[in-house]
């Protein structure tokens, strides 16, 4: 078996070294519940409030602003189930076509709830159209959710000006930064969302925590009632992954300073590799600002299943980037609403890069993925 080269990134970046020992030791010794009124209940309370510190430092968020969930599909819930509690007069919901299935897959039942749900399209590169989203904007409306970065195509989405035309219409706005968050500079000074939400395991802290940071001041009803998270989130925290997810921000404020355009450098050399032995290749989202790490390639006339299983035979995990579409289901949901066809979207491989790869495995993955897309397409001529 050859050794693993993991370029799977945006499913699930690692954990870090320095994370998994903090877990660790947090486990022993933070055993206690963070609500109790004695001594090892107050060392889990003060390892909690340092995660927390943490995590608000890495989003120039003051601490109160971060809500501790179990990930971000929760996070996306209590964003939008909850900004439709707040004001039962505004009965309309606004989102992109291309957001993660955690938000697509709310769309029917909010719809169900008697909300009317507007789709932003996007273009070829998958950017939403900002003036379909003036139009869309009235006094009904609850939210509008935007991501950040496409999971799939790694495409960085207007979410500023976004923003600005919802508060234009004093209309609230939620990021989904799930893969932004860790990979790039986000700063909630800056960024004028007023709800955002954030998953550990894309920046290398366990699997199953993850927040939701809540302006100062926006009141948002919470979908799991309790005393934890000031109300806003009931539920016994996971201490250790937080304590975890604490460290995993710490270390990603400096690999941002350093790490990232190292990454970039990679995925853009890994790209140019490919590109120069197979000609028929597109890059998804080119020609717009795309996130450095994020590789989305189409290999017209090829099925993606075919080369990802190759590609794990020699030992390099890569993704269709659409979950349904590995079992072969489904093409993606955002390619398609880019304007691909059903056939052309089955030809797309992710491959996502992380800050515990190297240039070498750079390099041998686009050899390799050469090596395996040049015979298929002689079959295919
Ligand atoms: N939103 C986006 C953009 C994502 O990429 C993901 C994870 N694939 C999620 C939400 C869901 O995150 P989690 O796994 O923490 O529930």
């Amino acid at each position: 078996m050859n050794a693993t080269v993991y370029l799977d990134n945006n499913a699930t970046a690692p954990m870090l070294p320095e994370v998994m020992t903090a877990v660790m030791t947090s486990m022993q010794d933070c055993y206690g519940n963070p609500s109790s009124k004695h001594h090892v209940g107050d060392m889990a309370r003060e390892a909690l409030m340092q995660a927390r510190g943490k995590m608000a430092a890495l989003l120039s968020a003051a601490p109160a602003e971060i809500v501790f969930t179990s990930g971000a599909t929760e996070s996306n819930h209590l964003a939008i189930l909850g900004a439709l509690a707040r004001d039962p007069a505004r009965r309309h919901l606004i989102v992109s076509q291309v957001e993660h299935p955690s938000i697509r897959s709310l769309l029917p039942r909010v719809q169900q709830m008697g909300v009317r749900v507007t789709d932003i399209p996007v273009d070829s590169r998958g950017v939403p159209d900002m003036e379909a989203l003036r139009h869309a904007l009235t006094e009904e409306t609850a939210l509008v959710s935007m991501m950040w970065v496409n999971n799939e195509t790694g495409v960085v989405m207007p979410v500023a000006e976004a923003a600005a035309l919802a508060a234009s219409r004093g209309v609230p706005i939620h990021v989904d930064a799930t893969q932004a968050v860790g990979r790039m500079p986000v700063d909630m000074r800056a960024c004028p969302a007023d709800l955002l939400s954030f998953s550990g395991h894309k920046f290398h802290a366990p699997k199953g925590v993850g927040g939701l940071f809540v302006r100062k001041g926006f009141v948002l009803p919470a979908l799991l009632s309790g005393r934890q998270e000031r109300g806003r989130r009931g539920g016994t925290e996971n201490v250790a992954a937080l304590v975890g997810l604490g460290v995993a921000a710490e270390l990603a404020g400096q690999h941002l300073l350093t790490g990232l355009d190292v990454v970039r450098s990679w995925r853009d050399r890994f790209e140019a590799l490919v590109a120069a032995r197979i000609r028929s290749m597109r890059i998804n989202g080119a020609g717009t600002a795309r996130i450095g790490n994020t590789s989305h390639l189409s290999f017209p006339g090829l099925n993606a299943e075919t080369i990802i299983h190759r590609l794990d035979k020699a030992g390099i995990c890569v993704s269709s980037g659409a979950a349904c579409a590995a079992s072969g289901t489904e093409a993606s949901h955002v390619l398609l609403a880019m304007g691909q066809s059903e056939e052309m979207a089955r030809s797309a491989i992710r491959v996502s890069f992380g800050v515990c790869n190297t240039e070498e495995e750079a390099i041998l993955a686009a050899e390799t993925l050469c090596d395996v897309v040049q015979p298929l397409l002689n079959r295919a001529a």
